[in-house]
C-alpha cells in the first residue's frame, strides 16, 4: 500500500495519508492536531487530490483537524454513536485544557459528517475498498477500517501493539472492548497488519499470542 503516517499533536496520534496504486487520489484517517497542515502540504507537494476523511472515534486527537480536511474537500465518514462529540467538540475543551493548557479555541472546532458508516458497511475510497466493523469499548463509536485485499487494518484506540486503549475515559468499557477485540479483531486473519491510533504497527496473530490485556 502507497502510505505514509505521521504522529502528532500532545497524545502522538498517528494520522495517516493512503493513496491510490494509481493517480492522484487519496485519503486520511484520523485528523490529530496539526495533522491538517502538514498532510494537507503534503498532497499538495505529491499533487494528490484528497477525496476522503475517515475517523476512526470521536476523541478530540484523533478530530481536532478533522474541519480542516472537510473545508480542503474531503467527504468525512465516522459512526454515529460519536456524533456528539464530532459535531460539539467545543463542548469538551475543558476536560482537555485542563490536561493540556497550552490548547485554544481554535483547536476545538466541530466537523460535519459527511457519512455515517456501521457494522458491515462498505467505504471506497482512492481505488480501496475498506470494510467498516463496529469496535465499541474505548470509545461507543470506534470503527476500524479493514481492507482484506491488502490485508491491512486501521485500528484506532481499539487495540495497539502490546495494549488495548483505555476504557476509563467517560463512555468506555471494559468488557465491551475485550468482546470487540475479541469477535471483530481477533476473527480477522492472522497475517492482517494492525495499523493503530498510536505506536506503531503490529499484527492480529501477534497480538493474539503475546497481548497481555485482551487473550484470545
Ligand atoms: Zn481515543
Ligand atoms: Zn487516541
Amino acid at each position: 500500500m502507497k502510505l505514509a503516517s505521521a504522529a502528532l499533536g500532545p497524545f502522538e496520534t498517528n494520522a495517516y495519508l493512503v493513496m491510490a496504486e494509481e493517480g492522484p487520489d487519496c485519503c486520511v484517517v484520523d485528523a490529530p492536531k496539526d495533522s491538517g497542515r502538514l498532510l494537507l502540504e503534503e498532497i499538495g507537494r505529491r499533487r494528490l487530490r484528497l477525496t476522503h476523511l475517515l475517523i476512526t472515534h470521536g476523541h478530540w486527537d484523533h478530530m481536532c483537524d478533522a474541519h480542516r480536511f472537510a473545508a480542503a474537500g474531503a467527504k468525512v465518514i465516522a459512526h454515529r454513536d460519536d456524533r456528539e462529540l464530532l459535531e460539539n467538540i467545543e463542548a469538551y475543551r475543558n476536560r482537555y485544557r485542563s490536561m493540556i493548557p497550552t490548547l485554544t479555541d481554535d483547536d476545538f472546532r466541530s466537523v460535519k459528517v459527511d457519512r455515517w458508516v456501521d457494522e458491515g458497511d462498505r467505504v471506497e475510497t482512492c481505488g480501496h475498498r475498506f470494510e467498516v466493523r463496529h469496535v465499541p469499548g474505548h470509545c461507543p463509536g470506534s470503527i476500524l477500517f479493514y481492507e482484506a485485499d491488502r490485508k491491512l487494518a486501521f485500528v484506532g484506540d481499539a487495540i495497539f501493539k502490546g495494549s488495548v486503549g483505555r476504557t476509563d475515559l467517560p463512555n468506555g468499557d471494559w468488557n465491551q472492548l475485550l468482546a470487540s477485540i475479541r469477535t471483530r479483531i481477533y476473527s480477522l486473519p492472522d497475517d492482517v497488519t494492525l495499523m493503530p491510533g498510536h505506536g506503531g504497527r503490529t499484527s492480529v496473530g501477534t497480538e493474539k499470542q503475546t497481548n497481555p490485556y485482551a487473550k484470545p
